[in-house]
């Protein structure tokens, strides 16, 4: 009498269901926004890439770009140099945007037209919060989408 020996025991599935968890901020995200079809994969690290340029000063701005020989010009198409302070605060291209972004400033006590307040608030929390809402003015601007052409082919 032959004793199967080795009986395979099939591996037990254990499922790993690795949730990532979402980090919970303030939404208050408008849905009424065209956002326009990005071909870039992964727009939240876009963002926050460029937020961080945007802090250093070294974004693709024409402003800087210029210095470092990309652009033609630090120009603004509305005509000033165009630094992050200018793209933020000042340009009249994205007013309706800034209306936005202001808004939501206030309702964190964060003084809107101080760049240093909505880029670089002390309190943590504060800091995620504002990162948000300049994240959203970033998208909504559609300017660095412009921008976001590789700039070996971009530059003639
Ligand atoms: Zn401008």
């Amino acid at each position: 009498m032959k004793v199967m020996g080795k009986q395979k025991t099939p591996p037990q599935k254990t499922p790993s269901q690795k949730k990532k968890k979402r980090k919970v901020t303030t939404e208050c995200t408008d849905d009424n926004t065209k956002t326009k079809d990005a071909q870039l994969d992964k727009p939240n690290n876009q963002i926050g890439r460029i937020l961080s340029e945007i802090r250093t000063g070294y974004s693709r701005l024409n402003k800087y770009r210029n210095q470092i020989g990309q652009s033609l010009t630090p120009y603004c198409e509305c005509g000033e140099e165009e630094t992050s302070e200018h793209f933020l605060l000042y340009c009249p291209r994205y007013q309706q945007e800034r209306e936005d972004m202001r808004r939501q400033m206030e309702l964190l006590n964060i003084d809107p037209t101080n760049i240093q307040s909505i880029l670089a608030p002390p309190k943590r929390e504060t800091y995620e919060a504002t990162s948000q809402i300049v994240g959203e003015y970033i998208t909504k601007s559609g300017r660095f989408q412009e921008l976001a052409i590789p700039d070996s082919r971009s530059c003639a």
